[in-house]
């Protein structure tokens, strides 16, 4: 057993509202600068719909993330070989239009203009070229229009669905979305690492926060090809790649993360997961039926004395330990069952949990009239507007029954609640929600908690900071990259 520990994240879909307040305020700290104008490092898009980068999703097109090959896992399209092959031309790169050019107003015109007939104008110039450009796509361009068949039917994701399930979706009265907030996911096995030639990217000893030292990217972009969630981006002033840092400076010094301080739905939620390196081979060459199941089995409990003992052999702080059994994050993933990694079959072992959207059973349109009539909020999961498999294909590797296993106990506990607060429905039938569920009434009471109450310092724990590891992990990192790379790397320096 090689227990190390790792920040995870939880984002709850049922609660976000798609304002955007974590993009921008990520943004505003990071890449609000010269060369970084396209880049969200955290970005919200609209499901159904094509994401950004356009079909970030589609790997035939992207060539990112693992694929299985045997008994091993091997980069798709940027190992060492196949990274060589297109060092010099990558097709499998998205380009600035799948982005989209990034634009301003030209405002000093409102003040500056001599008077005239007409009002003043401030038209939109690229912030790449400085021309005058007419925007024709932006980081989240089909906001809220996402459900409306001009990008949902775009999807890759309703490939799954049959013809009749798709019209279904698109009918006026089924219109259905649900705002997606991504970042990066900090992965156990991550494709941006293992794809870069001069081991400028690494993953962090003490917290596993994935970071890409500047000073040594030489520009290559295989990361970016690699990681198949695209949120490694190429910074075209500074010609040096970039990605989330999950905010670190702030981490250090017990701040949350700038994206989930500000999230005015309070849909996210971060906290320590110890896990078994060693299981890192064995979940990401899983049949894919398997993945989601074996990636819960890599994390450790933290309350086990095994565990306990073992973690303090590896030199994992008690603060840590602490943090990993008040983990918020641990409650959603393995005690409760109710959040799912985002696409396990890139293999990349995500650290970002989803909790599905639980999505109102539909009503239907009769003599061209809104009608509720045959349909209550109760109904059950599989009369959701979502089809099960547009879910499955996104959180569980195409696996529909853990899809409605998670949905159903987010029913539960609705119902449950619904009848302690309001009363329309019985105990009896709270009752059997929950057993069907296999909840408890004090397991319910817990999530209704957590999801609806809970303060700042309950939704983020973080541990005390320990640096005087991270330099320790740092080296690790670079023997390991120097025997398996390119050998490009460069003699490393002190406390970086
Ligand atoms: S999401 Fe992408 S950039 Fe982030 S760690 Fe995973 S592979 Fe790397
Ligand atoms: S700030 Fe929170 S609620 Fe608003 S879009 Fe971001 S994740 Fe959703």
């Amino acid at each position: 057993m090689n227990i190390r520990s790792q920040i995870a994240m939880v984002f709850h879909l049922d609660k976000c509202i798609g304002c955007h307040t974590c993009s921008i305020a990520c943004k505003n700290i990071w890449t609000d600068r010269k060369g970084a104008e396209y880049m969200w490092w955290n970005n919200v898009e609209t499901k159904p719909g094509t994401g950004y980068p356009r079909k970030w999703e589609e790997q035939e097109i992207y060539r990112g993330g693992w694929e299985k090959g045997g008994d091993h896992a091997r980069l798709r399209g940027a190992g060492k070989v196949k990274g060589l092959g297109v060092i010099f031309h990558n097709t499998n790169m998205p380009v600035i239009d799948n982005y989209y050019e990034p634009w301003t107003y030209q405002y000093n015109k409102l003040f500056d203009s001599p008077e005239g007939d007409d009002q003043p104008t401030a038209e939109p110039v690229s912030q790449i070229t400085g021309e005058r450009i007419t925007p024709v796509a932006g980081p989240n361009w089909d906001d809220d229009l996402g459900g409306s068949p001009l990008y949902a039917r775009k999807d890759s994701g309703l490939a799954g669905l049959s013809e009749a399930e798709q019209e279904a979706l698109f009918r006026l009265d089924r219109m259905v979305m649900f705002y997606l907030p991504r970042i990066c996911n900090h992965c156990l096995n991550p494709a941006c690492i293992a794809a870069c030639p001069s081991g400028a990217l690494y993953k962090r000893g003490e917290d596993g926060i994935v970071l890409l030292n500047q000073k040594r990217c030489r520009a290559w972009r295989l990361c970016i090809t690699a990681c198949p969630y695209k949120k490694v981006y190429y910074n075209w002033k500074t010609g040096k790649s970039e990605k989330c840092i999950l905010c670190y400076p702030r981490v250090e010094t017990g701040q949350f993360p700038a994206c989930m301080h500000t999230c005015v739905g309070r849909i996210r939620y971060l906290g320590v997961m110890l896990y078994d390196a060693d299981q890192i081979e064995k979940v990401a060459t899983s049949p894919d039926s398997d993945l989601v199941r074996n990636q819960l089995g890599i994390y450790l409990d933290p309350n086990d004395p095994e565990v306990i003992i073992k973690a303090r052999i590896a030199g994992i702080p008690d603060s840590t330990m602490e943090a990993a059994r008040n983990s918020p994050v641990r409650k959603f993933i393995i005690d409760w069952g109710l959040a799912l990694p985002i696409h396990p079959e890139f293999r990349t072992i995500p650290n970002l949990f989803y909790v599905p959207p639980l999505l109102p059973s539909p009503a239907a349109v009769t003599d061209g009239k809104y009608d509720n009539t045959g349909s209550t909020l109760w109904d059950p999961v599989e009369s959701s507007r979502l089809p099960m498999q547009y879910l499955a294909g996104i959180f569980t590797a195409g696996d529909v029954d853990l899809i409605r296993e998670t949905l159903a106990k987010l029913m539960a506990v609705r119902i449950y609640r619904r009848s302690v607060n309001v009363g329309d429905i019985s105990k009896s039938e709270a009752e059997e929600a929950l057993n069907r569920a296999r909840y408890t009434s004090e397991t319910a009471d817990a999530v209704f908690r957590l999801t609806s109450l809970a303060g700042f310092r309950e939704r983020f724990v973080i541990p005390p900071t320990h640096r005087e590891e991270a330099i320790e992990a740092y080296e690790e990192t670079r023997i390991r990259k120097e025997n398996a790379g390119f050998g490009f790397i460069e003699k490393p320096e002190r406390g970086l």
